[in-house]
């Protein structure tokens, strides 16, 4: 096992506030929460990205994400949630563990979407392409 934080929450070796647990997953309480209910779900299973988890525990993961979705939306009086998963540190994964996050969100909560760029048809053209070609 590598040098893991959360898979030493999952071998009860670092403490959590637990939510969720079954034979594969596990869903707790992020120690620093954007709002108040922000959850990670995590496979108990380590896998370092989520470009190199098995689709097959990924199609289960996501059925987990729904159910705990939910939860976190009714406990929190939210009025929609992010779902997240930061693949690869560019992406600012800081955790190397897969994990998806759960972030309650309020219409007037103040958090904003990303920034979008400039693209000509001639850049949608061709990205367009590029990724079908990689499929
Ligand atoms: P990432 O950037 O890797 O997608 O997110 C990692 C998340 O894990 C961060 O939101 C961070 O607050 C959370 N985190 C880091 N260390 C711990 C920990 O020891 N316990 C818990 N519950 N969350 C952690
Ligand atoms: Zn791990």
């Amino acid at each position: 096992m590598p040098d893991c934080i959360f898979c030493k929450i999952v071998a009860k070796e670092l403490p959590c506030y637990k939510i969720y647990e079954d034979d594969d997953f596990l869903a707790f309480l992020d120690i620093q929460p954007i709002a108040k209910g922000h959850t990670l779900i995590i496979s108990k299973k380590h896998y370092n990205t989520f470009s190199e988890t098995p689709v097959e525990l990924l199609s289960k993961m996501i059925q987990i994400v729904h159910k705990i979705g939910q939860a976190v939306q009714k406990s929190t009086n939210a009025d929609g949630f992010n779902i997240g998963l930061n693949n690869g540190s560019a992406a600012g994964q800081l955790i190397m563990h897969t994990h998806f996050h759960i972030i309650p969100r309020f219409n007037d909560d103040g958090l904003h979407t990303w920034p979008s760029i400039e693209c000509s048809e001639e850049e949608f053209k061709k990205i367009n392409q590029d990724i079908k070609n990689n499929i």
